[in-house]
């Protein structure tokens, strides 16, 4: 892949990636049109990292439709699927990891402490193999962008990061791979957290930022068979706490819904 892409390069073509770990649904295909749109090659990555689950998380489990990945693929005009095995990215002598102090620590990766350096190790890898001009992430995993972000300006990647909206269901739910594990009682009562949320939007407008969020948080309770790991209102900006007069402000959650891990978030202006 990367011979491939060096040529690319070479020619003078401007190269998009998505990093994905499959199961493509329309989220990761409006990712996915961006890049054709704006580049001269979309790569689309699949590769469910294994370095990113912790102990006990669902590495094993996680869907691999890989014939069905495929045909999205073509149908979606990517020029090249690269689809690594767990070998090729991380060979048993591996040492070497990216991290990214503090916004690791955070809201996700206080529950998932080895999440984010799994991550952004194999981004990192991703965007030198690909000599990617654009990455494109969506802000469903807002916490997951803006250390991309923080890592590639940090680290001087020539890899410009495009965010791009969450795409949800008609009826609010934020598309996941992970909702294939929901069953259709969970998935009917897992539509308030985008309602919760959309709702806190509203109330920001004239209401405080603890308001805010306790309202949300008593709806979430509310969910049947559900758990809150975090509920947090930060700045859009760097993740560190919103106060009244920060200026991007986000509302983000990550929902235990029986056994299934959710997260959403919404963006939220006076
Ligand atoms: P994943 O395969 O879940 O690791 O996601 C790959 C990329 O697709 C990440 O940049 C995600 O943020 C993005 N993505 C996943 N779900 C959505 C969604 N519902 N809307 C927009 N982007 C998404």
């Amino acid at each position: 892949m990367q011979k491939i892409a060096f040529k690319h390069l070479k020619a003078g073509d401007e190269i998009g990636l998505v990093p994905t770990m499959g199961a493509l649904h329309n989220g990761h295909i409006s990712l996915i049109e961006k890049s054709a749109k704006n580049d001269d090659i979309t790569i689309v990555s699949i590769f469910v990292n294994p370095v990113q689950f912790g102990h006990g998380e669902d590495y094993l489990k996680y869907p691999r439709p890989v014939k069905k990945d495929l045909e999205i693929c073509k149908k979606n005009r990517v020029d090249y699927a690269f689809m690594p095995s767990v070998k090729d990215m991380f060979p048993q002598e591996h040492k070497a990891f990216v991290e990214v102090k503090a916004l690791q620590d955070i809201m996700c990766g206080a529950f998932r402490p080895v999440h984010f350096r799994g991550v952004v190790t194999a981004v990192s890898k991703l965007f030198n193999i690909s000599f990617a001009d654009r990455a494109y992430f969506g802000m469903k995993d807002f916490q997951q962008l803006k250390i991309i972000e923080k890592m590639a300006k940090d680290l001087s990647f020539r890899t410009k990061i495009v965010p791009c909206p969450i795409v949800r269901e008609k009826n609010g739910l934020a598309l996941s791979s992970r909702n294939s594990y929901l069953s259709d009682e969970e998935k009917a009562v897992s539509l308030n957290i985008s309602k919760s949320l959309k709702e806190a939007a509203k109330e920001f407008k004239s209401k405080s930022l603890s308001a805010v969020k306790n309202s949300a948080i008593s709806k979430l309770k509310k969910i049947p068979n559900s758990k809150i790991d975090y509920a947090e209102i930060v700045s859009a900006s760097d993740l560190s706490p919103a106060y009244r007069n920060t200026k991007k402000v986000v509302f983000a959650v990550a929902v235990w819904v029986g056994k299934t891990r959710l997260i959403d978030n919404i963006q939220m202006t006076k």
